[in-house]
């Protein structure tokens, strides 16, 4: 009885049980756990309670499909279809970045610059699958939140998140609005959401041109343009800096994230634009990773 199984393909799970399925020497338990909870649609807890429940034959063949995948290097948030982030599960797709825990560090700051202004309205430039937007409109309900993107799948992403998060708000006043923009371009254009913002927010593509990052690991699979400008990792952050105070009132803020090495040239960029109080703050890893400064 044990033998058959024992000589099953080293290489692929042995027995269905979750217990056995966690033994697999392939994937590092977290991951296997991850993707036996979305399989099965269990919780944490239950895939410990019911470590030896049996299979089904449909199961062990998702999870091995995945598995399969993993191992191949796609990112585990593309398998699962979901990512969490700022207390949000948002729905995620290769059109989109997966969204990152240092990003939540823009929420915060944003957040924390929108406290007392009657309903705020903010600006989310290259939006990607929504999450900073719509962490914004989450916290903060009477924001009024754009969110921008140049790729229309993109936005499709972050429209189906934020009526899953039921944030889109009513129709005649909506919480969160999308705009299908290359960065300020249709901004202008398009009716009824007209400058000035009270803050404005970007995590844009800002690694250089030829970084061996965009050629390792998860990164090969996410958006290339939404991780590189394809130059020198500032082209788009010139223009975001470049293009904010006309769009935000007196007294309105810019905040972008920014690669490890750039807060010093992004505060260059801010004062060359004439914001005061231009400020870096750093992520939990200790990295300057969010500069900012105010439209005086
Ligand atoms: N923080 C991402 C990374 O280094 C890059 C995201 C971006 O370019 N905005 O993987």
């Amino acid at each position: 009885m044990t033998g058959e199984a024992d000589q099953a393909n080293d290489d692929a799970p042995q027995a269905a049980t979750v217990a056995a399925l966690l033994r697999d020497p392939g994937l590092p338990p977290l991951e296997t756990r991850i993707l036996l909870a979305h399989v099965l649609g269990w919780t944490r807890t239950q895939l410990i309670t019911r470590d030896r429940d049996p299979l089904g034959p449909a199961t062990v063949a998702a999870f091995s499909a995945l598995r399969a995948r993993r191992l191949a290097g796609e990112p585990i948030a593309y398998l699962t279809g979901t990512r969490e982030f700022f207390g949000l599960t948002l729905s995620v797709s290769p059109a989109v970045l997966i969204p990152r825990p240092e990003t939540e560090l823009l929420v915060e700051l944003a957040l924390a610059r929108l406290a007392g202004i009657t309903a705020p309205r903010v600006l989310d430039l290259g939006t990607g699958s929504g999450a900073i937007a719509l962490a914004i409109a989450h916290a903060c309900p009477s924001a009024h939140v754009t969110a921008l993107d140049r790729s229309a799948e993109a936005l499709d992403v972050a429209r189906a998140n934020a009526a899953q998060l039921d944030l889109l708000g009513p129709a005649d006043n909506p919480r969160v609005h999308f705009v299908a923009s290359d960065w300020y371009a249709a901004l202008d254009a398009q009716s009824g959401i007209t400058a000035p913002f009270d803050v404005i927010v970007s995590n844009p593509p800002y690694i250089v041109a030829g970084d061996p990052h965009l050629s390792q690991g998860d990164l090969r699979h996410e958006p290339v343009d939404a991780l590189t400008d394809h130059a020198d990792g500032l082209s788009a952050l010139r223009r975001i800096v470049a293009g904010a105070p006309s769009r935000l009132r007196a007294g309105g803020w810019l905040l972008c994230e920014h690669g490890y090495d750039q807060a010093a040239a992004v505060r260059d960029l801010c004062l060359a634009a004439n914001f005061a109080d231009v400020f870096s703050a750093h992520d939990l890893a200790g990295i300057e990773r969010t500069t900012g400064g105010r439209r005086v």
